[in-house]
């Protein structure tokens, strides 16, 4: 476990200057001035709505702490108090299959948990959001929503732990091999249902008729060698306030996706450069990039539970009940040295998010030219998004690069090609 955070220091530095290795310098040979512009479109946001905005993306830095202790209290909670090998027994009274045991503790797992933490969801997602303007649902559709995950929940996570269970008792030397190898089955297992089979169960996703905004993206994508003959529009105006697209799906499914927010807001130029951030996500291959990233980091991960996992139970697995790796009771001790690596993994998640996210605007500005646009749509992700955050607490902190530079990168091209050096 000590050996751990070395590599990923590593990792991140190395993510890190790969970031950071553009020098903000605007072209000498033009009188844009990239620095100047930037400044002036961030000065066109009023000082009481940035306050707003950080305060609202700053709070957001806590709650990865709070996050982070309140869940491994409750992994605490169940292990000291025994009630972890309490729901084992109750499982292994109801029957004989040991997949089905390992799915009944799950069940009794993720209710516990979701009641004892249901206050910190309700802050978070509920009452924190209306605080900030962000959403827009009554209470009674928002618990709806949570109850439609928990049963999403209930589903995919049983036959993940399922799954994983079966594995360490069937491969008790090389499983947290053969664990990561199937992690990252799941992982893009789950990719290819999301579109088409989760999402839709939180929102009505219909494909865009209006011939003056489908055409020029249908033509776009037709440029970039996309094979796309829909682009999707979902009602996010159901849940929030917040102008978002994105790239879902895999190996067939995938799909572009403008929420009602954007399409509702923006000029035409603006969402255009919206879409050509996502078709730079489809065709820098992000997704196999992301899953590649995915397998190292459980690979990480899953090799750092099996020796968390050795040399905790040495200590305490008698006391709390815990007959082995195999034994299903050991899930919130499992959970918990997760939670750690995770909480550790943070900046360099965040950092490998957020440099794809940079390719993405770079091909982006490209394939649209248009960075004017771009730079008010930075502005308007500015609403949720922290804009001017200090270089560090961008590298650590955001999974995608902040609005000022956004913002800097499509004046930096707009210098560049107003200098009339790129023919
Ligand atoms: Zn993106």
């Amino acid at each position: 476990m000590s050996r751990l955070p070395l590599p990923l220091l590593a990792l991140t530095m190395l993510t890190a200057s790969l970031l950071w290795s553009q020098p903000p310098t605007p072209s000498p040979a033009t009188s844009f001035d990239a620095v100047a512009a930037t400044n002036a479109y961030l000065a066109t946001v009023p000082a009481d709505k940035k306050a707003h905005s950080d305060a609202y993306f700053e709070g957001g830095y806590w709650l990865i702490l709070w996050d982070f202790l309140y869940g491994a209290a409750i992994a605490v909670l169940l292990l000291t108090t025994r009630l972890s090998s309490r729901m084992r027994s109750a499982s292994e009274r109801l029957t004989r299959f040991q997949p089905l045991r390992t799915f009944a503790y799950w069940v009794q797992y993720l209710l516990i948990t979701s009641v004892i933490t249901f206050p910190l969801t309700v802050y978070e997602g509920f009452i924190r959001e209306h605080q900030y303007g962000l959403a827009t649902q009554t209470f009674a559709p928002w618990l709806g929503d949570q109850l439609k995950s928990l049963g999403v929940g209930l589903l995919l996570g049983g036959i993940t732990v399922t799954a994983l269970f079966g594995i360490v008792r069937r491969l008790p030397r090389t499983w947290h091999i053969w664990g990561a190898v199937t992690g990252l089955v799941l992982t893009a297992l789950f990719a290819v249902i999301f579109p088409v089979s989760i999402a839709p169960l939180f929102n009505q996703y219909t494909k865009l008729t209006d011939p003056t905004v489908r055409d020029p993206i249908l033509s776009l994508a037709r440029a970039n060698g996309i094979p796309a003959t829909e682009v999707y529009e979902v009602d996010a105006s159901r849940q929030t306030t917040r102008i978002s697209a994105n790239v879902s799906g895999f190996l067939g499914t995938e799909r572009i996706t403008l929420n009602d927010n954007l399409l509702k807001r923006s000029t035409l130029p603006e969402i255009m450069s919206v879409m050509g951030h996502e078709m730079g996500h489809y065709v820098l291959n992000h997704v196999y990039k992301g899953l590649l990233f995915t397998l190292i980091v459980l690979v990480v991960f899953f090799a750092g539970l099996r020796h968390a996992l050795k040399w905790s139970l040495a200590r305490w697995g008698a006391r709390w009940e815990i007959r082995g790796v195999s034994d299903t009771a050991v899930l919130p001790l499992a959970i918990l040295i997760i939670s750690v690596f995770s909480f550790l993994y943070t900046p360099i998640g965040n950092t490998i998010t957020r440099t794809m996210e940079y390719e993405a605007d770079m091909y982006g500005l490209n394939t649209v030219r248009q960075p004017d646009a771009f730079a008010t749509i930075a502005l308007k992700l500015g609403e949720y998004r922290k804009l001017s955050p200090v270089p560090i607490e961008e590298m650590l902190l955001f999974d995608h690069p902040s609005g000022r530079t956004r913002i800097f990168s499509a004046m930096r091209w707009k210098a560049e090609h107003l200098s009339a050096r790129i023919p």
